[in-house]
């Protein structure tokens, strides 16, 4: 007999293109790291700070999202998922890529009534990010066929494009990103960092789809449901 009162359910897990998938420890996300999305949120450029989201909030590619509880305004995120492959703590920025397994679009879905009144009450906005089915994430490209630094990112709704910008307009790169949130955490193969998102965030109601990419990864295909 297991030593666990009940079987523990199996580990949250991301495709990897070409085959396998990757085991998901911690799901780290960046917040204001494009000027354009500062801006609309009418907030001030900041350094890069962090929030989280559980791993088993993950949602496949392809997979229909339910329209989350408590909230009427859901928004979608679409964002550069960094997948760390290797342990770290206090990371030097010049050698953080080699901490990388790979890159992945992904949607950091955000009831964005919970998080306005979090942020007004100055309370946390764990509720506001980190709900069921808030973490979509296409397969990861492994960093063996290259680092990303700049290239297209973008999100449609129905089709009509929403959000669309390039990784080369991040406020703080992805090295910088690493070496930061080392000195927090401890960093451990398995961990997802979402980089943040560009201007054009907004609404989706049940019945859209959404699609949303980054030049060179697979594209991030999901309906709300
Ligand atoms: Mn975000």
């Amino acid at each position: 007999m297991s030593e666990f009162a009940f079987p523990p359910p199996p580990p949250p897990a991301v495709a990897i293109e070409g085959g396998g998938r990757f085991p998901v420890h911690r799901i780290y996300c960046v917040g204001r790291n494009y000027a354009d999305h500062v801006r609309e949120m009418g907030s001030q450029p900041t350094p890069p700070f962090f929030f989280m989201k559980p791993a088993d909030a993950l949602v496949a590619n392809g997979a229909a999202i339910p329209f989350p509880p408590r909230t009427a305004n859901l928004h979608f995120e679409i964002e550069l998922v960094v997948a760390i492959g290797r342990d770290g703590r206090d990371i030097a920025a010049a050698s953080a890529l080699s901490h990388v397994f790979g890159y992945a679009a992904g949607n950091d879905l955000t009831r964005r009534d919970l998080q306005a009144a979090a942020k007004q009450g100055g309370l946390p906005w764990d509720a506001g990010k980190g709900f069921d089915h808030s973490a979509p994430v296409a397969a990861i490209r492994p960093a063996a066929r290259g680092h990303l630094e700049r290239g297209r990112i973008w999100l449609t709704v129905n089709g009509e494009t929403r959000q669309e910008s390039d990784l080369a307009l991040m406020l703080t790169p992805v090295p910088e990103l690493i070496a930061e949130l080392s000195r927090l955490y401890e960093l451990k193969a398995g961990d997802l960092i979402f980089t943040g998102t560009p201007a054009g965030v907004g609404p989706v109601q049940a019945g859209d789809r959404l699609a949303g990419g980054i030049e060179g990864l697979e594209v991030l295909r999901n309906t709300i449901r």
